[in-house]
């Protein structure tokens, strides 16, 4: 149940965006989720809709694009896209390294609003 803080902040933001520029109805949010994340579409849409209710966001779509996971090689500084479902253990693809740090993947943001 990870995603309740996760919507209940993004929400606060889009309702005060929709506030400063005086939105009627927010119809959709954008939003980009690494694909390293475990927020799950299906339990975001409903914790939208549940904590939404009654205001200017109320049955606003979410429409969730994922971003790659993308990792840096300790051993030669290379930056590269993980694929996670056929490299488990994420190697570098110049040095074949298995050290590395996360760059992005766990994160998630608000891309864009359509509102009215
Ligand atoms: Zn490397």
């Amino acid at each position: 149940m990870h995603e309740l803080p996760v919507i209940s902040s993004i929400l606060k933001i889009v309702l005060k965006h929709a506030n400063d520029h005086n939105v009627k109805q927010v119809v959709a949010v954008h939003l980009q989720v690494g694909e390293l994340s475990d927020l799950e579409d299906k339990w975001m849409q409903q914790y939208f809709d549940h904590l939404s209710k009654g205001g200017i966001a109320e049955g606003a779509r979410l429409v969730i694009e994922r971003t790659p996971v993308v990792m840096k090689c300790t051993d030669c500084g290379h930056t590269y896209v993980a694929d996670l479902k056929n490299n488990e253990k994420l190697k570098c693809p110049e040095c074949a390294s298995e050290k590395n740090t996360l760059i992005s993947g766990r994160e998630y943001f608000i891309k864009n609003l359509e509102a009215i």
